[in-house]
């Protein structure tokens, strides 16, 4: 598969979860005069307000970029690359750090960390799936053109939560609760199909009795390997950085109150932008993940199995499906409908037999 098309699903699902199912709207108007709706029309136009903040910025500074390009079109190209190289998992200029750094955090600080304690377990399908996803990924994930590669590798460890986590280059764990309960879940059938409500408003449902217990950890595994080849978690700590910087600088300059009022001010608006932006690498390893598994040889609708598997066990609560934007991590629904956007582009053929418009 080439890379455009991990590209387009990408904004398949970002346009799909962007946009409102329009059933909504008719829901709206029934209580539009009562609180609720004027709380749910609030975050949702929050959301629409941050998405777009965050195009346009992309906008502006890929603009920025082609300008200077064109003016000092003598300067090598390259110098723009080494200070703000493209990221090729999902084609954006967002790294001002070497790879090294996240070598030396993740495999020095991070992952022992991390893991410190932990009851590691040799999980055999866990292992498969993912050496599979590896040997047919290198291309993405570790790119030919980058020379410090990642070391990916993935232990199963024991504990009662249903996770599973990965550390800046290339620490992967995943917790037995969460593979036995979906082998379980697999063994004894108990989700058969998924719903997955379109943004034209339209529901679709997915027969899910083919797919394997593999399938589900490709979706889970390609997740997680996303997050790292993504470089997620070092952008976000160099956030956290500037911001805390920021914070010790108003310290010397202000008084302690108002200091300490502004902190507390601006780690609210801190956290609801980390929230956004924690949410869209959620939708972009999601989608990822799916084409990873796809490239891998898995059934693409084993992440519509996982995200249903988390719908029905663990998050299905009210204030996470309609007040989204309070959350690090978006409702199982939404990403639903997004990886299903994406396997519309990435693998039609996956969902030409299964899906039945309800
Ligand atoms: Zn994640």
């Amino acid at each position: 598969m080439n890379n455009l098309l991990l590209y387009d699903a990408q904004l398949a699902a970002l346009k799909s979860v962007n946009r409102l199912p329009q059933t909504y709207w008719k829901n709206y108007d029934t209580f539009e005069n009562g609180f609720t709706g004027k709380a749910l029309w609030l975050c949702n136009r929050t959301y629409y307000v941050g998405s777009f903040l965050n195009y346009s910025l992309r906008h502006v500074v890929s603009s920025i970029f082609l300008l200077l390009n064109n003016i000092f079109g003598f300067l090598p190209n390259r110098l723009i690359d080494a200070i703000y190289p493209i990221n090729i998992i999902n084609n954006r200029r967002h790294f001002v750090t070497p790879r090294i750094i996240d070598r030396i955090l993740g495999e020095w600080v991070f992952h022992p960390i991390a893991t410190y304690g932990m009851t590691k377990k040799n999980d055999g399908c866990v292992n498969e799936v993912f050496s599979k996803l590896l040997s047919k990924n290198q291309d993405l994930i570790n790119p030919e053109r980058e020379k410090i590669k990642f070391n990916y590798h993935i232990n199963t460890a024991h504990s009662s939560k249903l996770n599973a986590f990965s550390t800046s280059a290339g620490g992967i764990v995943v917790f037995d609760k969460l593979v036995n309960e979906i082998k379980t879940s697999i063994e004894e059938k108990s989700i058969t199909f998924a719903n997955v409500k379109l943004a034209s408003g339209e529901t679709v449902r997915l027969e899910l009795n083919d797919v394997k217990l593999d399938d589900v950890l490709a979706a889970l595994i390609g997740h997680e390997i996303t997050h790292i080849a993504s470089r997620h978690s070092i952008v976000r700590l160099i956030i956290e950085c500037i911001v805390s910087i920021l914070f010790v600088i108003c310290h010397f300059i202000l008084s302690d109150k108002l200091s300490n009022c502004i902190e507390n001010i601006a780690n609210s608006i801190k956290n609801v932008i980390i929230s956004f932006f924690s949410r869209k690498d959620e939708y972009e390893a999601d989608v990822t993940g799916v084409y990873l598994a796809k490239s891998a040889g898995f059934n693409p609708l084993g992440a519509i199995y996982l995200q249903q598997f988390f719908k029905e066990i663990k998050f299905s609560i009210f204030l996470h499906k309609h007040a989204e934007v309070m959350f690090s991590h978006p409702y199982p629904g939404n990403r639903k409908r997004a990886i299903y956007s994406a396997i519309t582009v990435i693998a039609q053929d996956a969902l030409q037999q299964d899906a039945r418009k309800l």
